[in-house]
């Protein structure tokens, strides 16, 4: 299996340009044809001498994820399914800003990313999970889905204006400290300026709650932004739906969200889902309340997405209004995202399971 070009390094090309006895320069021109323009093919690398571009099919392969389907149009929540080398599938969505939601500036594209196919810590919310655990990405495959995006609006992106995403929420199928190594491998290149110079604190990344990975990410030198997804304010109810608890129960997860906070000094998120009558009780309030206060953490609520098959459903607004309240009260930075209706973006591995339901039966 020959490596990829799209998670080439400088550090790879300068050796490989000596060996070829190619001047140093051309490292920059194919990084700046991966990773700037999105180049699809060797071919169309139309500044490199003919014997080098020969050199480079030869030695890597020049590689994007397949576009499936596409839901959504351009200016709403587009959700990408992609078909992977080896026929797996795996989603993205891309969220545009919402100036009149979240105040923020309306060139803002967040697109969130998958890092494994399918997942092995079976949330029992979670559409991800529900056929459990394929394999890991490879790095070129996280980071081909952000390449991949940007190669689809390249026509469309304006005169002088690079990007279209300058938001990375590592959320989508997959947990991605479970793939620590090539998540990595691929988030240092969507960080550094010769890459997708997407800055680190635009890069979140969401986490079940590995706490042993937290702490290993705390040793990094990237200033990632940290969310966790909490659900549940003991135990007790966390447990319940999520089995990670079990292992690392919450005051093993906030020791770990505490390492964190000590040595990157950044604000954490405790993303909360709110699911009727398993974790929406006035009971939870209290003990979410004292721990984010503890960890500085902001609170976000998220009313719950009906996943086809599992039993569960977002509790009426009043009730999730109310949550808001009882944290807002105790002096908690808390938000609670009021769209209307279920949309697509949060409920990241339903695509993927209904056409790979469709192409089997
Ligand atoms: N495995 C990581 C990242 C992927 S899940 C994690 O668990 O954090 C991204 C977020 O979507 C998590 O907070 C997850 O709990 C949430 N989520 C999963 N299914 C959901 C659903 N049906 N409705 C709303 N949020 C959901
Ligand atoms: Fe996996 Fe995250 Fe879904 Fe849990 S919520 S099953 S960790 S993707």
């Amino acid at each position: 299996m020959l490596p990829s070009l799209q998670s080439i390094t400088p550090e790879i090309l300068k050796s490989q340009l000596v060996d070829w006895k190619q001047p140093a320069y051309r490292g920059d021109q194919i990084l700046d044809w991966v990773y700037h323009k999105r180049a699809v093919t060797v071919d169309s690398m139309s500044n490199l001498p003919k014997d080098l571009r020969e050199q480079l099919d030869k030695n890597f392969k020049c590689y994007l994820p397949d576009c499936m389907q596409k839901q959504g149009s351009d200016d709403t929540t587009q959700k990408f399914l992609w078909k992977l080398n080896d026929g797996a599938f795996v989603e993205s969505v891309l969220i545009p800003a919402n100036p009149a939601l979240y105040g923020e500036a309306s060139d803002r594209h967040t697109l969130c990313i998958s890092t494994q196919v399918g997942c092995a810590y079976g949330c029992k919310f979670c559409a991800s999970g529900l056929d459990g655990w394929k394999r890991n990405l490879e790095p070129e495959e996280i980071l081909g889905q952000l390449l991949a995006i940007e190669h689809h609006f390249q026509p469309k992106l304006k005169q002088g204006q690079g990007r279209k995403v300058n938001n990375l929420v590592i959320m989508g199928m997959g947990e991605p400290m479970a793939n620590y190594e090539n998540l990595m491998k691929a988030l240092k290149i969507a960080n550094a300026p010769w890459g997708c110079n997407i800055g680190a604190r635009k890069i979140t990344i969401s986490t079940s709650g590995l706490a042993p990975q937290i702490v290993a990410l705390s040793r990094e030198p990237f200033q990632f932004r940290l969310a966790i997804s909490l659900h549940g304010a003991t135990d007790e109810v966390r447990s319940r739906i999520m089995p990670i608890n079990r292992k690392y129960p919450i005051k093993d997860l906030m020791d770990a969200c505490r390492q964190y906070l000590n040595k990157k000094g950044k604000m954490i998120t405790f993303e909360y889902i709110l699911i009727e009558g398993v974790n929406d009780g006035q009971n939870q309030i209290q003990p979410l309340a004292d721990w984010a206060r503890e960890l500085h953490a902001k609170v976000n609520l998220i009313p719950y997405n009906t996943v086809e098959g599992l039993p569960w459903s977002r509790p009426e607004e009043d009730i999730q209004e109310s949550f808001l309240e009882g944290l807002l009260s105790r002096g908690i930075n808390a938000t609670l995202r009021r769209e209307k209706g279920h949309d697509i973006d949060a409920a990241c591995g339903q695509l993927r399971l209904k056409v790979e339901k469709g192409l089997t039966e």
